[in-house]
């Protein structure tokens, strides 16, 4: 019995030792989350901290075009500060298939009501994994043909909508330059 009781007042005590450092851990882990997001917090400029912006960019999500494309739309396009994002697997994809149509439609309109944009950049690309990547083509020819189709498709169908819309098409593609890859981006008519 006495022994017994002695494991019992050990478990106790293991149990008043772990769960005092469970929430010192817990505590201290919140606190470094809290110093992460202050370091990468960022103040609002005032100059951009208006209620509308002109421009809203769909893009694939593709990594591989990631900073790419902030830079074509920031420094080329010259949109810093001035555009909404949709960024989703396949971008146009979503917007030619029936299925998907809609739920980017949902998503597009918010940037039209909240935002009153007046313009749209869709930016695809090729070798998509939406698509199935280049090999789906069976030649980039094929995979060029489809690619600009849907991209036109694509305005058609944001003008139906809304006519008064200006739509610019970009298609990009990695590039291969001596031992660097690098990003093209061809405007489409
Ligand atoms: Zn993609």
């Amino acid at each position: 019995m006495k022994k017994f009781l002695s494991t019992i007042f050990i478990c106790a005590l293991s149990c008043l030792y772990l769960i005092p450092t469970g929430c010192v851990y817990n505590k201290t882990s919140s606190s470094d989350l809290l110093v992460d997001n202050q370091q990468i917090a960022t103040p609002l400029n005032p100059e951009t901290s208006r209620s509308d912006c002109d421009t809203l960019v769909i893009t694939c999500i593709d990594y591989r075009f990631a900073s790419a494309n902030q830079n074509f739309i920031n420094e080329i396009l010259k949109l810093k500060d001035n555009y909404d994002h949709i960024s989703i697997p396949g971008s146009i994809y979503n917007l030619v298939n029936p299925e998907t149509r809609e739920l980017l439609f949902s998503k597009f309109a918010l940037s039209v009501k909240l935002h009153l944009i007046n313009r749209v950049v869709i930016i695809s690309h090729k070798d998509c994994g939406a698509y199935g990547g280049s090999a789906t083509f069976g030649s980039e020819i094929a995979e060029n043909e489809t690619l600009c189709t849907d991209l036109r498709n694509a305005r058609a169908l944001l003008i139906e909508k809304y006519p008064t819309l200006e739509v610019n098409l970009f298609l990009e593609s990695l590039v291969k330059e001596g031992d660097e890859v690098k990003v093209h981006f061809e405007k489409i008519p």
